[in-house]
């Protein structure tokens, strides 16, 4: 077995020093084992060693992890036992659908437990005859007494040719995190995956590709990553760890997405995408890579500290995932991964899927934040119900950085509201207070007041003007009646379950076919549906045939066809305003790099 990290962390040291095989019990630290049991039937099994302790203890396995969605890991626990050190059977009683008592385990004790695991994508946990991919929340109980103590982690059966990677610190044949948290934020990927490794400006990184080796250029994604790097570490100022790690997987199958840890990504592109739009990798990559800071390390206090057993609410996630796509553009930007004229159609794009959403004028982005946990409910993601904290969170950073700018007169940006935040909370390790925090650093780097900012399009549902906040940079939202497209219906998919009508329009050819809400899409047009029917339906134009392969809600599956027409809506488009000053020039270019305009202010 080949270790694909070597690390020379102080606890490995400590560690092998003192365990040299690490086999045995060690005092204090949990020690777990998977055995990869069965990959045809994608089963595991899961050893926790627990140390001498307290006779009556609880175990525990999360409902959720990373994505704000309650998944209850348990349903896939086929069995579990608990035994003394001496193969003695101990009481073990179920208290919920994810905890369960332990008595008679002063000496320590041994819980084993069969699972089934088969969730493929960066929020899962897989394993099967190809590879293994481990979220290990997914799989690991705790003791809740022992949350904070060390962990070590061992794998056993291992098919021959494979090997592991992960970030986390290995020993001599365990892999060892300070406290079950961090072990649950390291991505496990055992497989025959293809690697690479770099060094740069003191940092060391590795990449991890499970993919057909025809379906991706290694040079090309170092040459990427290379770019993504320096620009953010330089745009923050920081970089936090010594070693990172990215892990991607390029199935030819449905996939897309990417989770976020604090010392590694693992982001997934379907190949066919890959090859024809390079561009998603590398803002996937770039969203990803930043939340290293925003997120991970610049977090809101109302998700620490986590709990497991249920949902954690917060009002900002507005600000840590869609601020985060605002600095991932302005990533690509400063690298010439992306360049101007991209920025604005993407960005008008935002606009108009913002606008065209109803709810935009009843759901404000902190509420879209604490509904994060209803996502998964196909209901719940109609236009007339939500928005996107995603989206509207971009949306209101790139307004809040042309805000601090023309408060600050050019003095502060976005950049400084982070590197703020970056000093001040995170290097602090404190949280910060959700939306009030974001707006103190707003309001230490522009000296301004943004109460009416944050009152009217952050806790409220104020209509953002945008040419207010563009006439600075010289840009004004020009906006056109157009015909477009219209299938009659919406669906999408919750991750890894299966596409969904979630919106027939009346009198449509689609409800005339006999489409309904519920129903279940197994093709579109020939192929399997991808995240969302927009992404289809936005490339048809009126006339063209569309055919889906549906199971209806009683479980006939049938196949519908009629012919696409045409709706009238209104187009966005971003453009200069007449006679583009050169201070308004000036004043564009610094923004599009994500730079205060003079050298920023000393905090
Ligand atoms: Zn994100």
């Amino acid at each position: 077995m080949t270790r694909s990290i070597l690390t020379v962390g102080r606890c490995i040291l400590r560690w092998t020093l003192f365990f040299g095989m690490a086999l045995s019990p060690s005092y204090g630290a949990t020690n777990y084992t998977i055995s990869l049991a069965d990959p045809d039937r994608h089963l595991i099994e899961v050893q926790v060693v627990l140390p001498e302790g307290p006779a009556q203890r609880e175990l525990q396995l999360p409902v959720w992890n990373a994505l704000y969605q309650i998944r209850d890991f348990a349903q896939y626990v086929n069995w579990i036992h608990a035994k003394d050190h001496a193969g003695r059977p101990l009481t073990l009683l179920q208290l919920d659908k994810s905890r369960w008592q332990i008595t008679g385990s002063q000496a320590g004790a041994i819980i084993e437990y069969e699972m089934f695991v088969d969730s493929p994508g960066p929020f899962g946990a897989e394993f099967n005859s190809h590879h293994a991919f481990f979220n290990l929340a997914q799989l690991l109980m705790y003791s809740t007494d022992g949350r904070d103590s060390s962990i070590t982690l061992r794998f056993s059966r291992v098919p021959s040719g494979w090997r592991i990677a992960t970030p986390m610190s290995s020993g001599v044949d365990t892999f060892v995190a300070d406290n079950y948290d961090r072990a649950v934020d390291s991505p496990v990927e055992i497989g025959d995956f293809q690697e690479s490794a770099f060094e740069q400006d003191g940092g060391r990184y590795q990449v991890i590709v499970d993919a057909e080796s025809s379906d991706f250029d290694m040079t090309k994604i170092s040459a990427m990553l290379h770019k993504i790097i320096a620009s953010a570490t330089n745009w923050i100022d920081d970089r936090p760890f010594e070693r990172y790690m990215f892990i991607y997987h390029f199935p030819r199958g449905p996939a897309g997405g990417g989770m976020e840890h604090a010392y590694s990504t693992a982001i997934a592109v379907n190949a066919e995408v890959l090859a024809k739009s390079p561009e998603v990798l590398a803002s996937v990559t770039a969203h990803e890579f930043f939340h290293l800071w925003n997120v991970k390390r610049i977090r809101p206090q109302t998700l620490e500290p986590v709990d497991y057993t249920r949902e954690n609410y917060t009002r900002a996630l507005w600000f840590s995932e869609g601020c985060t796509n605002a600095a991932a553009d302005i990533i690509q930007l400063r690298s010439g991964l992306l360049d101007e004229r991209h920025f604005e159609e993407d960005l008008a794009t935002d606009i108009g899927e913002l606008e065209r959403r109803p709810a935009h004028l009843t759901q404000s982005a902190e509420e879209s934040s604490l509904d994060a946990w209803l996502e998964g409910q196909a209901y719940y993601r109609r236009p007339e119900r939500s928005i996107s904290y995603y989206n509207k969170g971009e949306l209101l950073c790139i307004a809040l950085d042309l805000a601090v700018r023309e408060a600050s007169h050019g003095q502060a940006s976005l950049r400084e509201v982070f590197q703020w935040m970056n000093k001040n909370y995170a290097n602090k390790h404190l949280f910060f207070p959700d939306s009030e925090g974001v707006r103190r650093a707003a309001e230490a780097v522009s000296h301004a007041d943004l109460e009416r900012f944050f009152a009217k399009y952050v806790v409220g549902t104020d209509e953002i003007p945008w040419d207010d906040f563009f006439r600075g940079v010289g840009l004004h939202l020009v906006t056109a009646p157009t015909t477009t497209a219209d299938a009659g219906f919406l669906a999408s998919r919750n991750f890894d379950a299966p596409m969904i009508v979630t919106a027939v329009t009346d009198g449509s050819d689609a409800q005339i076919a006999g489409l309904r809400v519920g129903d279940t899409i197994l093709e579109i047009n020939g192929k399997p549906p991808g995240e969302d029917s927009s992404e289809t339906t936005a490339r048809l134009h009126p006339g063209d045939a569309i055919i889906l392969k549906v199971r209806a809600r009683r479980g006939v599956e049938r196949e519908l066809k009629w012919k696409v027409e045409s709706h009238e809506q209104v187009s966005f488009e971003i453009k200069d305003v007449e006679n583009v000053t050169a201070a308004q020039r000036a004043r564009r270019t610094a923004w599009l790099k994500g730079e205060a305009e003079s050298s920023p202010q000393t905090h």
